[in-house]
């Protein structure tokens, strides 16, 4: 099987600045990776670069083994099966879930504006079901999203995404401002997300959450692969060490 994201000496550069500098990785299907690294280090950069919102300067980024994403504009990117959760959730408030679920359907596949309201038919009713059941809010698609809780509007945020099936779903900082309940949650949540046909890359500062989530941890800094491997290693690496010490 061919790996689900393939990073190929990839460039983004801001003027005379290389934001990302000849990084070049690949993650599997079926594995959460982590990207830390001290501010500054490209980690937004290189989600960026991935979704079209910072096209590459130079190099390549392939999903699925065959998908240039280097060549494609930001919606064509969603459509081929990436999804993004930014760290401020954007979902309506003033919706229910089971609207707020069928918007993120319907927008993905260019629906006109009429369309975006029309009742949700069986089989889409069906997908907002198992998003529910995923995300833990079965039973809770005629409530209002404007009163969920900081953790349950992030989690209705990943369920939006999951009504894409995306194939990469890349997160940031996802348990920012978190309870400890609500991290635990979103732990388990990420775990039940990672199925042999899904990749899962999360930038995240808590590194009590990288410990449990990560199969691979990536280290950024000023745009270069610092170190890879497992947190256990990483955490104890003297690079990893002395960048973050900034010594
Ligand atoms: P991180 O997410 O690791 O904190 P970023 O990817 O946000 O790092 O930023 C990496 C570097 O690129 C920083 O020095 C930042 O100031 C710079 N940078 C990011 N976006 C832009 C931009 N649009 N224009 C100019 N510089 C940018």
């Amino acid at each position: 099987m061919s790996e689900a994201l393939l990073i190929d000496n990839l460039s983004v550069t801001f003027g005379s600045f290389k934001a990302i500098n000849e990084l070049s990785l690949y993650i599997d299907y079926g594995t959460v990776r982590a990207v830390i690294g001290p501010n500054g280090a490209g980690k937004t950069t290189l989600l960026d670069a991935v979704t079209g919102k910072s096209p590459a300067t130079k190099g390549r980024i392939i999903l699925d083994g065959r998908t240039e994403l280097t060549e494609l504009k930001e919606p064509e990117i969603v459509l081929a099966g990436v999804g993004r959760k930014f760290q401020k959730p954007s979902i309506f408030e003033a919706l229910t879930l089971e609207q707020n679920l069928a918007l993120a359907l319907r927008s993905a596949s260019r629906s006109s504006i009429a369309e975006m309201f029309h009742r949700p038919g069986s089989e889409e009713l069906a997908r907002i079901q198992t998003v529910l059941e995923t995300i833990g809010m079965a039973g809770w698609g005629d409530r209002s999203a404007g009163i969920l809780s900081h953790g349950q509007k992030q989690w209705l945020e990943i369920g939006m995404l999951l009504m894409q099936e995306p194939r990469v779903l890349l997160l940031d900082e996802p348990v920012a401002g978190m309870s400890d309940e609500e991290t635990d949650r979103t732990a388990e949540l990420i775990m039940a997300l990672r199925t042999p046909e899904r990749a899962i890359v999360v930038i995240e500062h808590d590194m009590g959450f990288v410990e449990r989530i990560a199969d691979r941890v990536t280290v950024l800094h000023e745009g270069q692969l610092l170190v890879e491997g497992q947190m256990e290693a990483v955490k104890v690496n003297p690079r990893v060490v002395e960048v973050y010490l900034g010594r």
